[in-house]
């Protein structure tokens, strides 16, 4: 495996002057039956796990490209593979689901979709997470990847990975065969589009991109009664409430300063009325860092904590700690990235390839890049230039992803997304030919 990963990028290195810009006629010809699929993907999003129709749409496009589609790889994931001749597999992946999110946007094509979630509830459902421009994006670099075979050689094989957001589509996908019932790539590529740059825009970061991520339940034990009556009672509230606070402790007081590490509780769950005593308290919460030694510690931290303070509030029942949801920080290769550095300069323009500091949020592409496959994982600039150059005067950030308000300026951002994923896989196709 290394000696492949050296010997390919070496053959980068040979071809690295190649063009592989996209002309403006080339983006100007797909760029229409982009901009309706991102609308019509916009108006019609599905909840994790269930991106059937969305899931079918991709697949339909990709096959009248001449693709050979694969569906239900893994739930519903799409795997459309394109062989050209002799060369290295490169991966490029797009999601494919939306969240439980009711759209303020205003926008004349905001989702009015309602749903009923795994558990029943009816919900809203909006792509708060731009996961449409990526498909939109990614079906369009497939159109010119299709249309222009005489500028790259290999196998080009294009993932719509489904459930995302809830950290569990990728593992999917592998255990589904994803490496074995297709060819292993050498190399994989993926972005995400968000505020934190302006559209037109594209940020590489060298090494670690994003974070680990944990999610806990907490679960605390407690005996209920009467609240005119604590004394015949254990309140697992004044438990929950001392355990939050404590936790906090931990990154201001346990975590080395400099060392990245969050510590959220997202909700508190307990009681049904105000003069009862509940039975017991349920905490969620997320934990993000950077690096795997930084990640044990405030695992084992939380774990200290929370049962020492159901022991101190005299819990006769030991607190359960679940953790149901993790996901190891997205590795760029730093080779890599400074090997597409030059290509995405020349689609893009010099000033518009940032290097960018990594993020908080995390993703499941980090399980792709653990069965080996190096990769560069991209951040795409989604703000609109205007409204993002205020909002570095003025301070007051803009909406972030997951928000109802989360619109990115469509027009640019798509047009950049399309520029750089043509350029980085014509660049990682090319070695071939050479
Ligand atoms: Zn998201
Ligand atoms: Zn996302």
């Amino acid at each position: 495996m290394k000696t492949a990963r050296l010997f390919l990028l070496f053959s980068l290195a040979v071809s690295g002057y190649a063009q592989t810009a996209a002309s403006s006629k080339e983006v100007d010809a797909v760029y229409p039956a982009a901009q309706d699929l991102y609308i019509d993907l916009h108006q019609t999003p599905e909840l994790s796990s269930h991106e059937t129709q969305t899931a079918s749409k991709l697949a339909a496009r990709l096959r009248s490209l001449g693709y050979q589609v694969t569906e239900g790889v893994g739930g519903t994931g799409v795997v459309a593979i394109l062989k050209n001749g002799a060369g290295p597999t490169v991966m490029l992946r797009t999601e494919l689901d939306a969240l439980p999110v009711e759209e303020k946007t205003g926008l004349s094509y905001a989702s009015k979709v309602h749903t009923k979630d795994d558990s029943g509830r009816d919900v809203p459902v909006m792509h708060a997470c731009g996961h449409d421009l990526h498909m939109a994006s990614l079906v369009a670099t497939a159109d010119i990847m299709a249309h222009s075979k005489s500028s790259w050689h290999g196998t080009l094989m294009l993932i719509g990975q489904p459930a995302e957001e809830t950290i569990s589509g990728a593992k999917r996908m592998i255990d589904d065969g994803l490496f074995t019932r297709f060819p292993k790539p050498a190399v994989g590529i993926a972005l995400h589009v968000g505020n934190y740059l302006p559209a037109g825009q594209v940020g590489i970061t060298p090494g670690i991109y994003n974070t680990n991520a944990d999610s806990l339940r907490i679960t605390i034990y407690g005996k209920g009664g009467h609240g005119s009556a604590p004394q015949t009672a254990i309140d697992p509230i004044v438990i929950a409430a001392r355990t939050i606070l404590a936790l906090q402790t931990i990154v201001s007081r346990e975590v080395k300063p400099g060392e990245m590490a969050v510590v959220t509780v997202g909700y508190i769950r307990a009681g049904t009325k105000n003069n009862i005593i509940p039975d017991q308290a349920e905490l969620g919460l997320t934990v993000r860092s950077y690096k795997a030694d930084i990640r044990q510690q405030v695992l084992t931290a939380i774990t200290r904590i929370a049962k020492a303070e159901a022991v101190a509030g005299g819990a006769q029942q030991e607190t359960l700690i679940e953790h149901y949801e993790s996901t190891d920080s997205v590795y760029n290769d730093p080779a890599l990235a400074e090997r597409l550095r030059a290509p995405l300069e020349a689609a893009l323009g010099k000033q518009n390839v940032i290097t960018t500091d990594p993020i908080t949020p995390s993703e499941d592409y980090a399980f792709f890049v653990e069965q080996g496959i190096p990769s560069l994982y991209m951040s795409l600039g989604g703000a609109d230039p205007q409204k993002y150059a205020e909002s570095k005067k003025s301070g007051n950030l803009l909406r972030s992803n997951h928000s109802p308000y989360f619109a990115p300026d469509v027009d640019p951002a798509l047009h950049s997304g399309i520029k750089a994923e043509v350029a980085v896989l014509r660049n990682l196709l090319n070695g071939a030919a050479q």
